[in-house]
């Protein structure tokens, strides 16, 4: 198709830090942005020339946002499947509805994965304190009960030792629809980062290592340190998982490296992740620019790894560290200009790049 030239106006759905960062990306390439979300005052408010504040069910918001946008993308992937038929009837969304269902579903999603050769954990649909406990029969525990949807960092999450604590774990998820899945003994978690063309062009970064505190991302390692061929399998479950959602964005896949060796698919989000930052500073094309070439239908560039890095979250008042972080020496600092320090939250990020080993 016509690329959406520089000049134009991206629109993109929701307001954190990714969004922001995906603004300033656009930015660079010379288009205008415009911001849709339901919290006034966002990150990605303060870099961007237009917001919008309402709630992703307010109809004459969205046909102001469409109004306003060339094409539209998205930061955060629980939006209403309505909001984004309405706007996709006005403007080009990129990635579109169909992938969205997929990806806010962990049911979805793992069965997805599955019917494209991509080995999970054993799991199950779980509705109720029966289901789970007949899951906890078929599937030996311990299992992890995880809310179909709206779940992050940890949240709508549940580990079941026990048979017995079946009706507790489905009350603490408050009877949510919900899956059940066995718990892997890994040795490590990694992710990878797609992007596709409209056209069917592929972009892979390298695949990465994350590690987690308090069910929330601490650190990531790029590239990971994986044994021979793993790297590429996971660079290939990408790419054909982008392809089979017939993907045009960025689509990142988080996976277990289990201790017998497999690799196996645990989620994924159509969507810049807080695991591609280090891109910013150690590719010469970063995630976030990844994102609009595609949706811009613009060529995607190279995904190339120039640097090692290692990229650390700066959790609430972490971030008041920035005037040492700011002298070290190769440390890259992102602040996200987030005025309330909460515990846990994420206020920025720091890279460090490495010379390029392998
Ligand atoms: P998720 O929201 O699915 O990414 O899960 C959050 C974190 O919980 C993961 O990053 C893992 O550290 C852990 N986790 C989730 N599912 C499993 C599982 N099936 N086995 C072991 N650990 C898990």
């Amino acid at each position: 198709g016509v690329p959406i030239a520089p000049g134009a106006r991206v629109g993109i759905l929701g307001g954190g830090q990714l969004g922001r960062m995906t603004a300033l990306a656009a930015a660079r390439l010379g288009y205008r942005t415009v911001i849709f979300s339901p919290e006034p005052e966002c990150p990605a408010s303060q870099v961007s020339e237009m917001t919008i504040t309402a709630s992703y069910d307010d109809r004459r918001a969205l046909d102001q946002f469409a109004e306003a946008a060339d094409v539209v993308t998205l930061e955060f992937e629980n939006l209403p499947a309505d909001a984004l038929e309405a706007l996709a009837a006005r403007v080009p969304v990129r990635p579109g509805a169909a992938v969205l269902r997929i990806s806010q579903d962990r049911l979805a999603e793992k069965r997805f994965a599955q019917e494209h050769g991509v080995p999970t954990a054993d799991f199950e649909p779980v509705d109720s304190a029966e289901d789970l406990a007949g899951a906890f029969e078929r599937l030996g525990g311990p299992l992890i009960a995880k809310t179909r949807r709206f779940g992050y960092d940890g949240k709508g999450q549940v580990r079941v030792n026990a048979i017995a604590e079946a009706s507790a774990a489905v009350e603490a998820l408050a009877g949510a629809p919900a899956i059940a899945e066995a718990v892997v003994d890994f040795e490590r978690e990694i992710s990878v980062i797609v992007a596709r063309g409209g056209d069917g062009a592929l972009a892979v970064y390298d695949p990465v290592e994350n590690r987690h505190e308090n069910h929330i991302l601490r650190t990531t390692l790029a590239p990971a340190d994986l044994p021979p061929g793993m790297a590429d399998d996971a660079r290939e479950i990408g790419r054909r998982l982008a392809e089979a959602l017939d993907l045009v964005g960025l689509l990142a896949i988080e996976l277990f490296v289990a201790r017998d060796g497999r690799l196996l698919f645990n989620e994924m989000a159509p969507r810049p992740h807080n695991s591609g930052h280090w891109t910013l500073d150690a590719c010469p094309v970063s995630q976030f620019e990844m994102l609009v070439r595609a949706v811009c239908g613009l060529p995607l560039g190279s995904a190339e790894r120039h640097s090692d890095a290692e990229m650390t979250n700066l959790l609430g008042d972490e971030a008041g560290d920035w005037p040492r972080l700011l002298t070290e020496p190769g440390a890259c600092l992102h602040l996200y200009g987030k005025t309330e320090a909460r515990p846990g939250r994420k206020m920025g990020h720091v890279t460090r790049l490495k010379p390029k080993a392998g």
